[in-house]
């Protein structure tokens, strides 16, 4: 049966890349009732930290992209933290070197640097020559008399190999491609190298889904599968690989990590969707059918192939990503949903009046209008602000925007409308500014305006007789005549 994995290492903030990521993994594994694993790659005491680890995890919960093995769930191949396990770590690095698959390297960085220099120099590839392929006992000797530390250096084959790749079909690399390369430091740490392969099999991994970033790799690490299979380690079969396609931002350029749209968390507090969000990064590299960008994870896993991944760069397009959590936001929440979903922008610390001035009775008045106009879920608090704050924002340019010359007469004459109209509601409050601008030569956008920005404090909004109505008499009125005074 299938069994994926998704291993990042928590290094620093979440990005998008990772979660793209996860969900190709997540989404292959649910497609074919297989295992998603999650396991954590902390070798890197530098710089890997729990609190990263923890932001992981959490991302993941935010997002819906639940896990089978791994940490809290558990599993047969438990610890899923690397750095708990490195015995295992250095058991298989003591097999490869005893089976003539790895071999100790005295070679130091600066020897490295200068004879790669020179077969630069000579048109020649320029990766490890192989001066420690075969030393004598006695050279070794010699080596540790000086002091010298060893690393282990995994000995690559001398055939091509050549693999199918799941998204870019047969690819080979020859092996001045890939020279032999080091899988233990000198002080015993052992790298990505090693680990990454060596838990891949002993977690009996089928399927490789990672980003193309990787690619080169993948040789190396096939290599290495085949020489655990001799030793006995894992259940000697070879997963089978697929590399996403990278990720390029603005200026077409690869997107990096650097990069602050990058950030997860960015769509996290913006208020994106989890769907919304899964829904546009499922986008970059795959699609449900020619002409479908709005989709449900349930409609992608039922769907979701590997074979129809874009091998070509998907191009970050925050405005599309923004059009698509909109049409989430409309069209995939109920109104109790979407209430439920505004409410941490509607309080501390997010939310700009004070907490008792929120009252959920006009909110839900108001909800399925905004449902309709907000992209991202902190667009609420723009959008119903004037209901809840003692007075409308103040906002200069919006002011001169809305009381052009004549602005004032105008809402002078709507203040006299509206404080007679019949009854306060929608329809009437929009009759008495209708007949305000008639009597100005106005059509009713251009006498409105005024209007608005007097009690909201904006040029743009909800629909302002419904706002009117919900604001009330008193307050509306007390606005227009603090605009005039
Ligand atoms: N820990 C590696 C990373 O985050 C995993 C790479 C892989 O999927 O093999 O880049």
């Amino acid at each position: 049966s299938v069994r994926v994995r998704f291993c990042p290492s928590p290094t620093g903030n979440p990005h998008v890349g990772l979660v793209r990521t996860a969900l190709f993994n997540w989404a292959y594994a649910r497609h074919h009732g297989g295992t998603l694993v999650l396991r954590i790659e902390d070798t890197d005491v530098a710089r890997d930290s729990e609190e990263s680890y923890e932001a992981l995890l959490d991302s993941l919960r935010w997002l819906g992209l639940d896990w089978d093995e791994g940490p809290e769930a558990g599993g047969p191949h438990e610890p899923y933290r690397q750095s708990r396990r490195m015995d295992v770590y250095a058991d298989v690095a003591g097999k490869l070197l005893r089976a003539g698959h790895a071999y100790h390297c005295y070679c130091t960085a600066e020897e490295l640097e200068a004879r790669r220099e020179a077969a630069r120099k000579a048109g020649r590839p320029s990766g490890y020559d192989g001066a420690c392929r075969s030393l004598s006992e006695a050279q070794m000797a010699a080596y540790e008399a000086e002091g010298r530390k060893p690393i282990v250096r995994f000995r690559m084959p001398d055939e091509p190999i050549t693999f199918t790749d799941l998204v870019r079909g047969e690819l080979t690399f020859t092996p001045e491609n890939v020279p032999d390369y080091g899988i233990v430091r000198a002080n015993g740490a052992p790298l990505y190298t090693l680990v990454n392969p060596v838990d891949d099999a002993l977690m009996e991994i089928t399927h490789v889904l990672r980003g193309e970033d990787l690619l080169s790799s993948t040789p190396r690490q096939i290599a290495l599968y085949r020489a655990l299979a001799e030793i006995g380690v894992g259940n000697g079969a070879t997963p089978a690989f697929g590399h996403l396609p990278y990720v390029m931002g603005e200026g077409n350029k690869k997107l990096s990590k650097r990069d602050p749209q990058s950030s997860l968390n960015l769509y996290r507090d913006r208020g994106f969707l989890p769907s919304g969000l899964l829904n546009y990064l499922a986008l970059l590299g795959w699609s449900l059918a020619e002409d479908r960008d709005i989709f449900s994870m349930a409609e992608m896993v039922a769907a979701f192939d590997i074979g129809a991944v874009n091998a070509n760069p998907a191009r970050f397009d925050l405005k599309k990503a923004e059009a698509i959590n909109a049409t989430h936001i409309r069209e995939h929440l109920s109104v109790e949903q979407f209430i439920e979903a505004c409410q941490p922008w509607l309080r501390a610390p997010h939310a700009p009046w004070k907490p008792e001035a929120y009252d959920p009775a006009a909110f839900a008045a108001l909800a399925p209008l905004a449902q309709t106009r907000v992209t991202v879920l902190s667009d609420i608090t723009d959008n119903v602000d004037f209901l809840f704050l003692d007075e409308p924002v103040s906002d200069e340019q919006s002011w001169s925007k809305a009381m052009k010359p004549g602005a004032e007469a105008v809402l002078a004459t709507a203040r006299e409308r509206l404080a007679a109209a019949p009854e306060w509601t929608a329809e009437a409050l929009k009759e008495a500014v209708l007949a305000a601008g008639e009597e100005h030569g106005l059509k009713l956008g251009k006498a409105q305006a005024p209007v608005r920005v007097a009690v909201t404090g904006r040029t743009v909004g909800l629909p302002l007789f419904e706002s009117l109505e919900l604001l009330g008499r008193e307050r509306t009125l007390a606005r227009v005549d603090a605009a005039l005074s």
